[in-house]
């Protein structure tokens, strides 16, 4: 995703925190979470949805920051999967196999490693703030809108998959008995996005407008970028997962095999380089709608590691 994206998308999470733990539901078996449950963590949702409220002046910086200043796109911003179906025989290549199908060759980024180690390291930030206040509020806080950044590119096709970087003409390790598409796409996509949002983002004060093309006009896909907390259907669209204790990294490659299946919808096998722009709009939506849910999972399952 790009810059203003990324601003609006990490303010989306902020915005719906509340009303969103309302659809708590169990990843294991996708049933509603328990009247108890949900008000249990409603309430330790409200205190971090107003800590966050407070800190909001650090969300342009914090949510970009990985792209800009620590700049770790190529290790931890992606992970290029590939199936037998787009790559057939290239099963030999795989370094690591995921859910018995879904392959990854070295060099293809580790980002379900990075939200985990990242996860903990906050959360053991914060427990250490309770026992000797070393770790800031606001250092705390800073780290949350940072993660935000890796778990919303978990929900970019592009990111997902192998398809998206043709090998050089040396490269050693990547199927080739199959079809990429051209590193075009990946821009042109999150293009397009941006450019929906930016207009929104500006009207709901989102972002500062800074630069020249912050005054983008209103697109069509604008209206599946937009979430209003007071907007009960939109509302019913936000559905946060309880993330187990110990498999926060499960769920993270769970969802990096979703967003691979979406690439594989967006990008035909056959022709990958003509994407389905007909299923774009609605797939805007849910990915979207996803993105904002797993950023309340995943800070939820991040400020409930202390007990305290
Ligand atoms: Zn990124």
């Amino acid at each position: 995703m790009k810059h203003n994206t990324h601003i609006y998308l990490a303010a989306k999470g902020i915005e719906f925190l509340y009303e969103g733990l309302q659809n708590l539901h169990y990843v294991t078996t996708h049933k509603s979470a328990e009247p108890a449950t949900i008000s249990k963590t409603r309430l330790k949702g409200k205190v971090l949805q107003q800590l966050l409220m407070h800190y909001e002046d650090m969300i342009t910086e914090a949510s970009w920051a990985p792209d800009d200043i620590l700049n770790d796109k190529s290790q931890y911003h992606t992970f290029k999967l590939f199936t037998e179906a787009e790559f057939p025989g290239g099963a030999s290549l795989a370094k690591e196999t995921y859910r018995d199908k879904y392959y990854r060759v070295s060099g293809g980024g580790g980002l379900p490693y990075k939200v985990d180690h990242l996860a903990r390291v906050i959360s053991d930030m914060n427990k250490l703030r309770t026992y000797n206040d070393r770790c800031s509020m606001n250092q705390i806080m800073y780290q949350f809108l940072m993660i935000s950044h890796y778990v919303v590119d978990a929900h970019v096709p592009m990111h997902c998959d192998i398809r998206d970087d043709p090998p050089s003409d040396t490269d050693k390790v990547k199927p080739r008995n199959g079809k990429y598409y051209s590193e075009g796409l990946h821009g042109t996509i999150e293009q397009l996005w941006e450019d929906a949002v930016t207009p929104v983002a500006v009207e709901e004060e989102i972002i500062k407008v800074c630069r020249l093309h912050d005054a983008a006009p209103m697109q069509e896909l604008s209206q599946k970028i937009r979430f209003d907390v007071t907007n009960k259907q939109h509302c019913n669209e936000i559905i946060p997962n309880i993330i187990p204790d110990d498999d926060l990294m499960g769920y993270m490659i769970d969802l990096c095999i979703q967003t691979k299946e979406r690439s594989l919808q967006l990008f035909p096998v056959d022709n990958p380089a003509e994407w389905n722009k007909e299923i774009f709009p609605k797939m805007t939506r849910d990915i979207f709608a996803q993105a904002i849910s797993n950023l309340i999972s995943i800070w939820i399952w991040i400020w409930c590691q202390n007990k305290e």
